[in-house]
């Protein structure tokens, strides 16, 4: 097979963004694109053009971007180096879940194969990250399980928590102190109408109330599989 040109950070970055906002199923435009990423609407329409010219993404006007195969083969390499990394800086460096996202974006773009083998290998291969969202394989599968948000839970039903949002540290470094980590089964006690808090049961033992703001960010799923 032969070597592909590596592609810039800058270009990883666009690519690992695209494929998030079609995974949160949000439309994917110019001004998503420059919202999510803090980049002016002027340099994405710029960049979009550029890789659409280098066959990464598609883009017919007035509909929206996707990426092409090569630009979801280069995605989920980075999301695999991603997710390893914050699987290995959890791991073995004893990170807090908090700050491994903002260090993985770090090193992601500079690791080699070697090191990605490595720590797959140290890791013993692991299927999700300490977020619980999967690591894609390094053929470039990805299993991507069906989940809802804690919110969904009836009262008086259990769940299994599988993946947390982790786009804001605080709450993540709040929810890791409670104990609401993947895995972890949650009862729901009662929940107050109009998006009121929620009382909940974690692990058969604890009770907590949190808002339902925060439990929307934590997906579960009934059966722990
Ligand atoms: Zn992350």
């Amino acid at each position: 097979m032969p070597k592909k040109k590596a592609v810039s950070q800058a270009v990883e970055d666009y690519l690992k963004t695209i494929y998030h906002l079609k995974q949160e199923e949000a439309s994917v435009t110019t001004k998503a694109i420059s919202e999510e990423m803090g980049i002016s609407a002027a340099s994405v329409t710029n960049m979009v053009k550029k890789l659409v010219q280098m066959g990464i993404l598609h883009h017919t006007p007035y509909q929206e971007i996707t990426l092409s195969r090569r630009g979801e083969k280069i995605a989920l390499a980075v999301i695999r180096r991603h997710r390893l990394l914050e699987t290995f800086l959890k791991e073995i460096l004893g990170y807090r879940l908090d700050q491994i996202h903002e260090e993985a974006e770090r090193l992601e773009h500079v690791i080699s194969e070697k090191f990605v083998k490595s720590m797959d290998e140290v890791l013993d291969r692991p299927a999700t990250d300490p977020h619980g969202s999967p690591i894609p394989s390094q053929d470039g599968k990805i299993v991507v399980p069906y989940l809802i948000p804690l919110t969904s839970v009836d009262v008086g039903q259990s769940a299994f928590i599988r993946r947390l949002s982790h786009r804001d540290p605080e709450r993540l470094q709040y929810m890791e102190n409670l104990g609401l980590l993947p895995n972890v089964e949650i009862k729901i006690l009662e929940k107050k109408p109009f998006k009121g808090p929620l009382l909940i049961q974690i692990q058969t033992k604890r009770k907590e109330i949190i808002g339902h703001n925060l439990a929307e960010q934590i997906w579960v799923r009934f059966k722990n599989k």
